[in-house]
């Protein structure tokens, strides 16, 4: 098959390339490295079922040739990203969400959207299944990534019932793991970084948020399941392990082994503001469905993330 990554350039995207690749595909990133980058990918850069395509998903979309499967993982999707480029975010996830869908019709590709937690918002269910509307503030400073992918579960939708397009929705829970970037100011990158550095880690608040973290091996996996199958709605991708942020900074200093003492800060800018207090996904679909359950442990994720950024930091 010929498979269309958008964002592929990215973390997650990076990894389903390999896998498409591995499992014999061809493989077309489109990317415009805004947030994503080359280094990700510069090693399948030469491979003769690999070509990457420099381009902006919020204008106009031309692939020549045929495309059997459109996968739009193209998005700003950390909370410091999307609070510096709120418009971006917006046009990714509307304007993007649109031309990716255009070519999936006229194209003839399956399609799949990498949705979001964050369209159940500050969640009043827990932990969360795919039938709950969510707790979504549309003028906050979140809304613009939630709105966006709420949007664009919409109008993927739209594209399914009126114009017949084949489509997946995956709703991603918090992902972690090597090719995340050190700066994108969330928590996995952050307290990682900071207990390599021997820097206090930067526990918000009182860390009494809860998160729940699956590794990208898993989540990927979970795609490829999930593209391989005829599902219908969206699906919950994550692991269920569900813990608070404080005790995920106390397993990072455990897991590095690291000096660094952990420190309660309070954000002066919005980055805090609609944080969701908990979150967890119901991943009762997903496994009955797709036959899918992550396995990596935390302990054991978080050893190969801190294992790369010891690589790639300059510490
Ligand atoms: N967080 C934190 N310290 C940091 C970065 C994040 O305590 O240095 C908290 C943040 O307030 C949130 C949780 O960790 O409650 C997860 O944040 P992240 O930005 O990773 O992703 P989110 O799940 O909010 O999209």
């Amino acid at each position: 098959m010929r498979i269309l990554i958008t964002g592929g350039a990215g973390f997650i995207g990076s990894h389903l390339c390999e896998r498409y690749l591995d499992a014999g595909h061809e493989v077309v990133v489109m990317d415009n490295l805004s947030t994503g980058s080359m280094d990700n990918i510069a090693h399948l850069v030469g491979h003769e079922r690999f070509s990457f395509i420099k381009h902006n998903v919020t204008h106009y979309i031309y692939v020549a040739g045929p495309v059997d499967m459109i996968l739009h993982l193209a998005s700003l999707p950390s909370p410091v990203d999307y609070l510096n480029f709120p418009i971006q975010t917006l046009k990714v996830g509307a304007l993007g969400t649109h031309n990716t869908l255009g070519l999936a019709m006229a194209k003839g590709a399956r399609y799949l959207l990498a949705s979001t937690s964050e369209v159940y918002g500050d969640p009043l269910v827990h932990p969360q299944s795919e039938d709950y509307w969510g707790n979504v503030n549309p003028i906050g400073p979140r809304g613009v990534y939630d709105e966006s992918k709420r949007f664009a579960e919409a109008l993927t939708m739209a594209y399914h019932r009126y114009h017949g397009v084949d489509t997946r929705i995956a709703r991603i829970f918090n992902t972690y793991g090597p090719r995340m970037r050190a700066d994108d100011g969330r928590v996995v990158p952050n307290f990682i970084c900071q207990a390599l550095r021997g820097e206090p880690l930067t526990v918000y608040d009182e860390g009494e948020r809860t998160r729940s973290f699956c590794y990208v091996d898993d989540l990927v996996e979970g795609i490829i399941r999930l593209m391989a199958t005829d599902v219908d709605g969206p699906v919950n991708l994550g692991n269920p392990q569900e813990m608070t942020i404080l005790e995920f900074a106390h397993t990072v200093v455990d897991v590095t082994g690291t000096q660094s003492e952990i420190t309660f800060v309070r954000p002066k800018d919005e980055r805090t503001r609609d944080d969701p207090q908990v979150r967890c996904p119901d991943i009762t679909k997903a496994q009955t469905t797709l036959n899918w359950t992550p396995n990596v442990a935390l302990q054991e994720g978080l050893r190969q993330t801190a294992a790369y950024f010891k690589q790639h930091l300059e510490l």
